[in-house]
């Protein structure tokens, strides 16, 4: 460029219905198919920071399905593992033997809806080593 080119850029002044466009007119520094912009006007570099901005949100996005998954995830497994305990506290059941376990069994008396051993567990979670054979 041997002359001085103005920038073609518009600049937005206002904003909805009242809003209008006045030409920047700041000395350009490319040119862009016949037409002078400045840094800030720039079609191509206009261009790449959209598409910067479009692949930070892609990327927050992605992260934010991530987290939900991961979330959602444990939740079933939470879930699962509350079906597990809820099956296995109002049933005479017993594992003695399999799989290395020795012994889980419950004996249900008339009425019994699992209330004092929610209680008897709830006590040894909360006393070290209480429950836990050694
Ligand atoms: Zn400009």
């Amino acid at each position: 460029m041997t002359e001085k080119h103005k920038c073609q850029g518009e600049v937005k002044h206002g904003s909805g219905w009242s809003a209008r466009y006045t030409r920047c007119g700041k000395t350009a520094k490319v040119e862009r198919e016949g037409q002078h912009f400045c840094g800030i006007h720039d079609p191509v570099r206009k261009s790449e920071k959209r598409e910067a901005q479009l692949e930070e949100w892609r990327r927050e996005g992605e992260m934010r399905i991530a987290a939900y998954k991961a979330e959602r995830a444990q939740q079933s497994q939470l879930e699962q593992d509350a079906a597990r305990y809820r099956w296995l506290r109002t049933r005479d059941v017993s594992f003695e033997g399999s799989d290395g376990m020795v012994f889980v069994a419950y004996v249900p008396e008339h009425g019994h809806d699992g209330s004092r051993l929610d209680a008897n567990i709830d006590t040894a979670m909360s006393t070290p080593n209480k429950g836990e054979s050694k």
